[in-house]
């Protein structure tokens, strides 16, 4: 047994969103209702958005920027495959055709440069993702969807309170960039709701469309019924979905995003530490951080050197009672997407599959110490030497 048990992550749970859950019961309205009404109003001025719609998780949330986007049938969208499988699955919901690009060659984000050559006449969207919660270059990406009149949709899953530099300014991802940003509240992620998602966007005509659909396109919500002194009939124009997210997650929701300040600052500097204490160690890559852009570390994923065994390195670290998870997954390699026509490459993707084995991912959580980052970096360090020679 070692003398350590480090988990790759852990929320920052305690009394106050116990509290919290047991004031929306004990309120006696528990779903989708006023507690969800103002964590949106909070996460919209968190971010700097005009507009926050709470769903049920982001993989639904990422399904109604598209349809608000108009994707369907026979349309393209393009995306990476390198990336959590719920980012390609929502592409799929509408009946269009993901086209997967690479990523960057140091990073684990879309390639700006090749977007351009991916983009047919049947783009109708393009999803960026903000992957591990580094940001991508929105200040290249943006201008060529405009050229285009193409969607662009920022799958910001894990870039909660990531910050990117934009017209000299510091602001958070979910400011209107792009045209729709969507956020998940995964235990996974930096803040939770259990599950939980949120849209934002600066187009009235999206917010009006993901608050209808997000409940099975009712045209007078549950909660105005319920306040009215008159009878109201609702209608359904258009077939929707049961989106919603409830009543206490969102009461937890707030609670968790009045800790995020605190819960980003701490992530930061455990990442500044992981970072100064890993570019020691020979032939290792941490990430890096371009100048202008602030990630919330929601994963820490380095990249080992080459010839390096992934799986042996990650079992030594788990014999040392070091938890770590393996690069982000490649959504075209799986058998959900083996069938012709499920996809199509918008060009190599062997970046996309070396980062998925050549990298791992460290724990990274609030509840960290110092030391405990300095004995991971050191047992990394060590795990690398210890690699048998029939691995390389
Ligand atoms: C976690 C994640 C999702 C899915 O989020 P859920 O809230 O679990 O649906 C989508 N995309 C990326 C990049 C993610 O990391």
């Amino acid at each position: 047994m070692s003398p350590r048990q480090i988990p790759v992550a852990k929320p920052v749970l305690d009394e106050l969103e116990v509290e919290a859950a047991r004031r929306v019961i004990l309120s006696g309205w528990v779903t989708q209702g006023p507690e969800v009404a103002k964590f949106e109003q909070e996460f919209a001025a968190y971010v700097g958005a005009p507009f926050a719609c709470a769903v049920s998780n982001c993989t639904t949330a990422l399904h109604l920027a598209l349809i608000a986007a108009g994707v369907g049938q026979g349309d393209e969208v393009i995306t990476v495959s390198h990336s959590f499988i719920a980012t390609a699955n929502a592409i799929r919901y509408c009946g269009a055709t993901p086209v997967f690009v690479d990523i960057e060659a140091h990073g684990f984000n879309i390639d700006p440069d090749q977007i351009a050559t991916a983009i047919t006449a049947r783009t109708k969207a393009i999803i960026v993702v903000h992957q591990l919660g580094m940001p991508c270059d929105l200040a290249r990406i943006v201008p060529l969807a405009r050229q285009h009149g193409i969607t662009l949709i920022e799958d910001a899953a894990c870039a909660i309170g990531s910050e990117i530099l934009w017209d000299g300014n510091w602001e958070r991802i979910g400011a209107p960039h792009a045209d729709i940003a969507c956020f998940s509240f995964h235990p996974r992620k930096v803040v939770t709701t259990g599950d939980g998602g949120m849209l934002t966007t600066a187009n009235p005509d999206y917010d009006r469309k993901f608050r209808l659909l997000r409940q099975h396109g009712m045209t007078v919500p549950d909660t105005v019924r319920h306040g009215s002194r008159q009878v109201i009939f609702e209608s359904y124009d258009e077939v929707g979905y049961n989106y919603r997210m409830t009543d206490l997650q969102a009461a937890i929701g707030r609670v968790q995003l009045a800790r995020l300040p605190d819960i980003i600052a701490a992530r930061r500097k455990l990442g500044a530490l992981y970072s100064s204490l890993l570019s020691r160690i020979d032939g290792l890559r941490p990430p890096t951080e371009p100048n202008w852009a602030r990630s919330n570390w929601q994963s820490y994923c380095v990249t080992l050197p080459a010839g390096v065994d992934q799986e042996n390195v990650m079992q030594v670290l788990l014999d040392r009672g070091i938890s770590t998870r393996r690069g982000v997954m490649n959504s075209h390699i799986e058998p959900a997407y083996a069938e012709p026509g499920m996809y199509r490459a918008g060009g190599s993707l062997a970046r996309s599959e070396t980062a998925q084995h050549r990298s791992i991912m460290l724990p990274l959580f609030v509840q960290m110490s110092e030391d405990d980052v300095q004995y991971v970096a050191s047992e990394l360090d060590q795990a690398l030497v210890r690699v048998p020679e029939h691995a390389l």
